[in-house]
Formats: C-alpha cells, structure tokens, sequence
C-alpha cells in the first residue's frame, strides 16, 4: 500500500512538472491491410504529433516497398521475374528477404516465406481453396532454398519457376520496428507501435510497465493472460485473424510449408522479445511447428518468451513466464 501511494504521488509531481500540453497521443490507421495505431508521450504534444506523423509516413513506405497487393511493389517485380534472373531490389528488402530465410533455418522450414507458392491460391474472404490437386502441383515450389539473396548486388532470384514469395509473416513486425526507431529518433521515450497482432512498446507508460492482453481465440473480449512489457516487442499470430470455415474444418492464412495447408495443432502464438522483426516471425514459425517443436525452439533461443493456446484450449507458456 506504501508503496502504491508513493508510486502515485511520484506519478502526480510527474505530471506537476510537466507543463500543461503533455498528454497521451494515440493515432490509428488502415495499413498493409491491417490496423496500425501509435501511441506516444512527450512534455511538448507537438513534438508526439510530429513524430507519429514520421511513423505513419513510414509504414506507407513499407507497405510500397512490400505488399504484394500492389503490382508495382518491389515485392511483386521479384514475384514476376526471379525466375528469370536477378532482380535489383532495395538493400533494405534485400536484408529483409535474408533475414526471412534465416528464420527459415531456425525453424527448420516451418517458416517460409515461399509458402505463397501455394498460397496465393486461397482467398479467405471469398471462401476459396485449392484442391488436393492443385496442392500437389504447386508444393515443389515451396521451398526457402529457392530463394537466392545477393545482398553485396542487392539482388533476388529464385531457383525455379513457380516460386512466389510473400513477407506476410514478417513485414508488420519489421515495420513496427521502423516506426520504434523513429519515435526514439524524434525524442520520443515511452510510446507503443501496433500493426495487426504484431506490438513493440518503447520504455514504460511513466513509471508502470504496459500490461498488453493476450485475447482468447473464440472472444475478442476475453483475455487468457496478460503480460506487463517495458521495451520490449509482442506478436500475436491465430487462427481467428482471416479464416473461412468449411464442414467443420477451418482454412485460414498461416500455412504449413511441408502439406500446403493451414496448420491446425495451435489456436494461437504469442511471442515476446527485443524487436518484433524477431517476434513477428517466430510467432509465424512457431505456429506452424507446434506446441512440442516450438517450444523446444523457443527455451533453445536468449531473450524470448511464448505462450500457447492449444486446440484443446490449455494455454502454455515459455519457462521464462511460467508461474513459479
Ligand atoms: P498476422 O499478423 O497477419 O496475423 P502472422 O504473423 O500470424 O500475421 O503471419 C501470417 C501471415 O504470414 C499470413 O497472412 C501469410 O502472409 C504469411 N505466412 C503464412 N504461412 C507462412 C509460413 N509458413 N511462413 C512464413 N509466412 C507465412
Ligand atoms: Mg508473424
């Protein structure tokens, strides 16, 4: 109780000795086809405004660089003509495609963003899959060995035809750690950058850790834990963010490299680490691996934790979270 009071009293001079503009700021957008929103605090409000504009700006750059969606996209120039040979891309996408297939040798090929090979053939808002056959012709494409980075050419070719890659399981996090570096480049010391599932926060929110719910996969509402965070990055990969269900069986956006089909042991990932760069693609990975594999991957790697929500509903944590 002491420590409570003194806690909030040093909260009060706090804001005491602010003067009068300091507030919260907090922004949201649609970006990269997902929810992005940037919370920030400084004495002077006009300095957090100004930075989260930067961030904005930034993740629309991210988003030209990458997404898939947009023909014009580098991205998508890879996509149509790395077969062929290599295509100049942007050093910065250069390392971003390298560093996808390093998490592809982490996880043992559960990561991998050559996945789209196949799954560019399911569209979950209309409803639609490929069939067994369909399956079966386009899974020999799947296959991070195909991708071949030159980062001193800045360069990307693939091995064969067919191959389509696509950053969905780790531009979001890549870009919250862009927009992290520029709040702090734009003297910004406690603020968080969320896109979709994948969160980073920077320093504490004024003297208290951020308390960041982890929602349970049936009830946007309900929460199955929350985890106090200070500098740290959070990505949140389920089962419930773009899915259809079809007899029973649900289809949705994470896919297993090896079968070409959604992978059905885990209803949620999360991971917490030092940059979600990291966290957006072990959530990813570790979601397909499952709880055994990913687990042991997870106590194998410094600096990460996990919690799990199985099929079955059990929630499992990382050694470094679990209850003592
Ligand atoms: P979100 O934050 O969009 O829920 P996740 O981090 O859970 O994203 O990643 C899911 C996205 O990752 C998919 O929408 C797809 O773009 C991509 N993806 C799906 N399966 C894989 C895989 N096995 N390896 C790498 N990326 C994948
Ligand atoms: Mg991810």
């Amino acid at each position: 109780m002491k420590a409570l009071l003194s806690a909030a009293l040093a909260a009060a001079s706090l804001l005491a000795a602010a003067p009068a503009a300091a507030e919260w700021r907090v922004r949201e957008e649609a970006i990269m086809g997902t929810r992005v929103a940037v919370e920030a605090w400084h004495e002077d409000a006009a300095v957090a405004d100004a930075a989260m504009a930067a961030v904005f700006a930034e993740m629309h750059r991210v988003d030209r660089l990458m997404s898939h969606y947009k023909p014009e996209s580098e991205l998508s120039q890879v996509n149509a003509r790395a077969a062929a040979g290599p295509v100049a891309v942007a050093p910065e996408l250069a390392a971003l495609i390298a560093r996808a297939l390093e998490f592809s040798v982490l996880t043992d090929g559960a990561f991998d963003i050559t996945y789209a090979s196949v799954g560019y053939l399911y569209d979950y808002r209309a409803g639609q899959r490929p069939d067994d056959a369909q399956i079966a012709a386009h899974l020999p494409a799947v296959n991070w060995r195909h991708v071949i980075v030159d980062r001193a050419a800045s360069t990307v070719r693939f091995t064969q035809d067919g191959v389509r890659i696509d950053l969905g399981g780790i531009a979001k996090g890549y870009a919250v750690d862009r927009g992290v570096a520029i709040l702090a480049e734009k003297g910004i010391r406690h603020g968080t950058v969320t896109a979709g599932g994948d969160t980073r926060i920077l320093g504490d929110r004024l003297g208290r850790p951020w308390v960041i719910g982890i929602r349970h996969p049936d009830d946007r509402q309900r929460v199955v834990s929350r985890i106090p965070l200070v500098d740290a990055a959070l990505s949140t990969s389920g089962d419930y963010e773009r899915y259809f269900d079809e007899d029973g069986q649900r289809y949705h956006h994470i896919i297993n490299p090896r079968t070409g089909r959604s992978a059905g042991e885990l209803r949620s990932v999360t991971i917490i680490g030092p940059d979600a760069t990291t966290t957006d693609g072990l959530s990813t990975g570790v979601f397909v691996l499952g709880a055994e594999r990913g687990l042991a991957l997870i106590e194998r790697l410094r600096d990460v934790d996990a919690v799990l929500v199985t099929a079955g509903g059990k929630v499992l944590y990382s050694s470094g979270l679990a209850p003592p």
